[in-house]
């Protein structure tokens, strides 16, 4: 199981789908960003435009598909959804953007991943609601100018460093998502229970939402391989004792790092002495892009303070030695 994977089969995907919060009121945590997304789309919806554009930056699984999706819901209009690297032509756009409706959402994943001259179009699009079309070809080419709809673009990156600094300034509206607390997770857990209508206790909830990375795409995964457990091996009753078994079965750690977090901790005790030692040389020895390094796995860790940054690299904490049970010192194993 890769709870980070996001290729799912079709039946997870229907899970998915069921699980995914359709409005503010069923969306947990985020307090700030929520709030401050309510405002705006009462506004939007009390004058009658489109909701200004929207940037959603965080790392993977922390909702910004969903909030896409809510804003739409909210909005009460239409969302077309693409992302960065499926749009190669300015002709891919075109379409998209031509058959969106007044105040449609129109979301783009991955946003940070478009290309230079997809997004160039995508400018004044986003500002003066226009795009040059080209038509006929040969001698007879001319470009035309054709109004859109007014819409509202919501864009999502895990970096929004990423993202080149004219698109940024494009977006009214910019949220960063934060990681879960183990208390929000166990709330999400037991409403995604309940929606798969199997009963939890409060203990396994908290338990299953403690070893999940702060991600609630990753507490929904967890809980849904615990669930296999508990019909097969339980009662169908999920408990603290079924929760453990299976999260053990699994190899979820205590503080709910995976395989990969572990590799890179390990690898730069084993391999770099603890560190310094720089995002690409880690990302090297582990067999990962450094991007990946970078979005997915060291926000994580830092935050959770296994790792720190430094001026010439990172360094793993004490923290790290005593989970991987390791002694610091000059010479290692491995
Ligand atoms: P990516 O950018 O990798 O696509 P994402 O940030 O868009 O990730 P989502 O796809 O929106 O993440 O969320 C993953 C899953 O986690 C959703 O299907 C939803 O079920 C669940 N989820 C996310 N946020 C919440 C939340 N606040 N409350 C309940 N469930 C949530």
């Amino acid at each position: 199981l890769d709870p980070t994977n996001e290729h799912f089969t079709p039946e997870e995907f229907d899970v998915e789908k069921q699980l995914r919060p359709l409005s503010f009121s069923d969306f947990t945590g985020q307090d700030q960003v929520l709030e401050n997304l309510q405002i705006f789309v009462q506004a939007a919806n009390q004058r009658d435009e489109a909701l200004d554009h929207t940037l959603f930056h965080g790392p993977p699984g922390l909702g910004k598909t969903t909030l896409a999706n809510i804003l739409a819901n909210e909005l009460q209009v239409g969302i077309k959804i693409t992302s960065g690297p499926v749009l190669d032509k300015p002709g891919d756009l075109a379409g998209l953007l031509t058959n969106l409706d007044d105040r449609d959402v129109l979301f783009i994943d991955e946003i940070h991943r478009l290309s230079p001259i997809v997004e160039e179009y995508l400018y004044s699009a986003m500002e003066d609601f226009k795009i040059d079309i080209m038509i006929e070809s040969g001698p007879n080419a001319r470009t035309v100018q054709i109004n859109l709809n007014p819409f509202t673009l919501v864009g999502a990156t895990t970096r929004s460093g990423l993202l080149t600094a004219p698109m940024r300034a494009r977006f009214g509206i910019q949220s960063r998502l934060q990681y879960y607390n183990t208390e929000l997770l166990t709330t999400i857990v037991q409403r995604s229970s309940d929606i798969l209508n199997m009963p939890i206790t409060m203990e396994a909830a908290i338990e299953i939402a403690g070893r999940s990375r702060g991600t609630p795409r990753i507490a929904n995964a967890l809980l849904r391989r615990v669930r296999d457990f508990a019909q097969i091996k339980g009662n169908g009753t999920i408990d603290i004792a079924i929760a453990k078994f299976a999260l053990k079965a699994l190899n979820v750690d205590a503080y709910g790092l995976d395989e990969m977090d572990n590799k890179i901790l390990t690898t730069i005790i084993d391999k770099f002495k603890g560190g310094p030692v720089g995002v690409s040389t880690i990302a090297t020895a582990v067999s990962e892009s450094p991007e990946t390094i970078e979005e997915v796995y060291e926000p994580f860790l830092i935050q959770q303070g296994f790792i720190v940054r430094t001026p010439r690299g990172r360094e793993v904490t004490e923290l790290a030695y005593k989970h991987l049970g390791k002694v610091k010192g000059p010479i290692q194993g491995g």
